[in-house]
């Protein structure tokens, strides 16, 4: 996705240790026009696919999953980062955090993911792949079906795609980072 990539050239902040700052239009301040652009692109990819949710990971970032729910008319569930207390049917797994170094319990409740539903998985950046497993065996745990996972950014120097490629999932990235230093990023084609 050529916008994605200018943008990300120009306003992205890499560090060394393979950390790509996008906050000045994703991830602090969101800049819409790119984040309608974002869902359009999603839609493109998987707007065909017999999906009847999509489904991210709480406090990730929310407008481009709104705006692909919003132009495909379908719910979107969050995956919870934390217990609560009143959560009926809850389904529960265990998901390091590549940027906090912590490892965290995720949760969903059975009756938002059912057994009958077929669903997307967008998050914003692929790293390791610790999220997006995460999220699939809570899927799996669930009985749902899982068509795809999206990902705006993905750092492909890291594993994550490959061990979602090799476990068979069907991987969207629209942009994929092949390497990132101090001011120095280099896209794959
Ligand atoms: P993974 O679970 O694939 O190792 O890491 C994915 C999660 O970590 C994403 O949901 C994202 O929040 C965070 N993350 C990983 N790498 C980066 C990065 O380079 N920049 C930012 N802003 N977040 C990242």
């Amino acid at each position: 996705m050529k916008l994605l990539k200018n943008r990300i050239l120009k306003d992205g902040k890499s560090f060394d240790g393979g950390i790509l700052k996008v906050d000045s239009f994703i991830n602090h301040q969101m800049d819409p026009i790119l984040m309608k652009s974002i869902g359009v692109e999603f839609v493109r990819r998987f707007g065909n696919m017999p999906i009847n949710k999509v489904i991210t990971i709480e406090a990730s970032v929310i407008a481009p999953f709104i705006m692909l729910d919003y132009l495909l008319e379908l719910p979107v569930v969050f995956v919870k980062k934390s217990k609560p207390k009143t959560m009926e049917n809850m389904v529960t797994t265990q998901v390091y955090s590549f940027t906090k170094d912590v490892t965290y319990d995720v949760c969903v409740s059975s009756d938002f993911l059912k057994k009958d539903d077929t669903v997307v998985f967008i998050d914003d950046f692929l790293a390791n792949g610790h999220a997006a497993l995460g999220v699939k065996e809570l899927v799996e745990k669930a009985g749902a079906n899982l068509a795809g996972m999206g990902f705006i950014i993905e750092k492909s120097f890291q594993e994550g795609g490959k061990r979602l490629r090799e476990l068979g999932v069907h991987v969207e990235s629209l942009v994929r980072i092949k390497h990132l230093s101090k001011d120095n990023i280099e896209f794959e084609e």
